[in-house]
């Protein structure tokens, strides 16, 4: 039995359930809208998606969406709205979306995990994970991103570590 993966597997679990430990700094999604699919970027400079009523508005019903799935993790007041934008139909858009998670496919990110003493710098690009912490230096899996991969299931492709319930 490898002992130290199974406490691993179970502190990922807890975590999974505290997403407020973790803070998304940049995040690229492919968001899968009703006509089209956009690209979503968060950085420094805020957000960006590629559809029309970004362009216009400033803020989009996809925008509006990842802030809601995301909202534990974002640590950043939600985007006001923008001049000209329909907001009803978009909060009313944003809302059934933020149930449709198959909608949203998590391409990459970099996060900061406050683990129970020691904070770590996470990233994942397209499958490819990485962590500052000195479980992960060994054995290229960890209990951040055991977490990680659970809070984003369905939203990342299917983890390639043995995480089973
Ligand atoms: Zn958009
Ligand atoms: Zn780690």
């Amino acid at each position: 039995m490898d002992y130290g993966m199974i406490g691993k597997i179970e502190k990922a679990r807890r975590y999974a359930e505290e997403p407020q430990r973790i803070t998304l700094h940049t995040l690229e999604v492919e968001f899968r809208g009703d006509n089209d699919t956009y690209i979503i970027n968060l950085t420094d400079a805020g957000w960006h998606c590629s559809c029309a009523g970004f362009a216009a508005h400033g803020l989009c019903p996809h925008v509006m969406t990842l802030e809601k799935v995301f909202k534990p993790m974002l640590k950043r007041p939600a985007m006001p709205y923008g001049h000209g934008q329909n907001v009803v139909s978009d909060v009313e858009k944003s809302t059934r979306y933020s149930h449709e998670k198959d909608r949203i496919l998590v391409r990459a990110f970099t996060a900061s995990f406050e683990g129970s003493n020691d904070s770590h710098e996470l990233t994942y690009n397209q499958g490819a994970w990485t962590c500052g912490c000195d479980f992960f230096h060994s054995r290229h899996v960890c209990c951040h991103t055991m977490a990680l991969e659970r809070i984003l299931v369905g939203m990342i492709p299917a983890p390639v570590t043995a995480v089973t319930t």
